[in-house]
């Protein structure tokens, strides 16, 4: 029933169908689902949603969003399946798929007003060897993975924050054009490659070598995005890395941009953005592919 009422909220809470948008529709006494009086498609609460196909009760979907809400450094996939009772990789899609769908509740107009830039590496790592004459300068180019990339975080000032991953940090400088809205005032730190911003944005730099902040210009809020970032990799995730970085990056910053509501409005926001998205073309049949 909650699924329900969010999920036709426009429509009081009544369902109506997914395909064809008529809200003529015949209940089945026994089963949770409806059948479309216009063309004559079967479906349920999460037809056509990112929990299409679901194989759990509804209700594990529910506790699942409960769970995942709740936690500020997000919460591991092995967790979730203790937690649930399902195995491993059920609870690895579930958990992506909320990932998708607070993705899409990031900010899609952009971001503007006072807007910090800055960037922070993950991945790749090279472990230190344990006896000094065996270890390597993991600053050398031949010693890298291929595998560290770097996530560029734009965050408005008491507002949203809109993350990228690149391979290098001076790669962003485009997607910053295209993603903060001309007529913002950018701050950024030293680092030159920053310096291609100017003719487009009035910037604001730090020197964090001499300065933590001198008033004028800052980017704690986007140390503040990282430092969440760092203690979900420490605390829960061990790698956020390779491929999926990009959707922990996302993750993050809706905890972040929501960190001042409620968990039940969390809840709320997280039920309703998943109800809202279409079948997850990378989650949906996710292992089926992969066998
Ligand atoms: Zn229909």
């Amino acid at each position: 029933m909650v699924f329900q009422t969010i999920r036709w909220a426009d429509n009081n809470g009544a369902p109506y169908c997914p395909v064809c948008g008529c809200t003529g529709v015949y209940g089945y006494k026994t089963r949770a689902l409806w059948k479309c009086k216009g063309c004559g498609k079967q479906f349920s609460v999460t037809s056509g949603t990112i929990f299409a196909s679901h194989k759990l009760p509804i209700r594990d979907y529910l506790l699942a969003i409960a769970i995942f809400c709740n936690g500020a450094k997000g919460h591991s996939a092995l967790q979730l399946s203790r937690d649930l009772d399902v195995q491993y990789k059920t609870a690895f899609v579930l958990a992506h798929k909320l990932r998708e769908a607070m993705s899409s509740d990031l900010p899609t107009g952009g971001v503007s007003g006072e807007v910090e830039v800055d960037g922070g590496y993950f991945g790749g790592y090279i472990k230190p060897a344990n006896w000094k004459e065996n270890r390597r300068d993991r600053r050398l180019a031949k010693n890298q993975t291929g595998k560290r990339r770097v996530v560029v975080v734009m965050r408005e000032r008491g507002g949203r924050t809109l993350p990228y991953v690149f391979k290098t940090e001076d790669g962003s400088i485009e997607s910053i054009k295209a993603h903060v809205v001309p007529g913002s005032t950018i701050h950024a730190d030293e680092a030159t490659h920053w310096d291609a911003l100017q003719v487009k944005y009035l910037t604001k730099r730090i020197n964090h070598s001499q300065v933590y902040s001198d008033g004028a210009a800052c980017t704690n809020q986007a140390e503040s995005f990282f430092s969440r970032m760092r203690r979900a990799e420490i605390g829960i995730h061990h790698h956020i890395a390779g491929a999926y970085l990009d959707a922990y990056a996302d993750e993050m910053a809706w905890r972040e941009d929501n960190r001042r509501i409620s968990n039940g409005e969390q809840y709320l926001l997280v039920s309703r953005a998943a109800l809202m998205h279409p079948v997850s073309r990378t989650w949906n049949g996710y292992w089926q592919r992969s066998q």
